[in-house]
């Protein structure tokens, strides 16, 4: 089983070596060869408007779209999670990869709150959850499941093989919602 961690912008070094911690193979996704050799995606927290744009440059959007609808387990975080949404409210020109049955707003917490660190319940447990000029999922379809809420409004939801967060996990030492991620679906017979 190896992981990709789309390695185009943003925090994708953190999230690659807290998979490393946790004995995962990872493999850096820069371009479709890449991706071909990996058996799930993880798209890190940066800025939208640039990894929407190279995505389309590098020719992986077709190829990451294809892959989630063959059954590949996908998981965005904050900008990741952007990407992932069929409908970006104020999108600033980010069109992203239209997956996911929600919408999103784009730094949504507002100046003031730009990043904030707190806990949220998650499957039971206390999970620290880091928000870096975060988004918020505004509506979700009714495929969607809500994992997890902050001040009651979603922030991780999953839609079939798909796994969207406003937060930021590589940040944190927690790794339930890794755990939860690696077990999903589609990618489970390879754990
Ligand atoms: N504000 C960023 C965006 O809109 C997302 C922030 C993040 O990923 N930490 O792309």
């Amino acid at each position: 089983m190896i992981v990709g961690v789309l390695a185009i912008q943003g925090s994708f070094e953190e999230h690659k070596s807290a998979l490393v911690k946790m004995n995962i193979d990872v493999c850096e996704v820069r371009a479709k060869k890449d991706l071909k050799k990996c058996d799930a995606l993880i798209m890190p927290g940066g800025e939208s408007t640039t990894i929407d744009k190279l995505l389309k440059i590098y020719g992986l959007d077709k190829e990451i779209i294809s892959r989630v609808k063959g059954g590949m387990p996908i998981y965005g975080t904050c900008a990741g999670a952007i990407l992932l949404a069929k409908k970006i409210e104020d999108n600033h020109g980010v069109e992203g990869l239209k997956l996911m049955d929600i919408s999103i707003s784009r730094n949504a917490y507002g100046r003031q709150l730009d990043s904030f660190e707190t806990e949220i319940d998650f499957e039971g447990q206390r999970a620290e959850a880091v928000f870096i000029r975060a988004p918020k999922i505004l509506q979700t379809g009714a495929g969607v499941e809500i994992l997890a809420k902050y001040n009651n409004e979603p922030v991780l939801v999953k839609q079939n093989n798909m796994l969207a967060g406003t937060f930021h996990p590589e940040l944190t030492n927690g790794k339930a919602i890794y755990e939860y991620f690696l077990a999903m679906n589609g990618g489970a017979k390879h754990f």
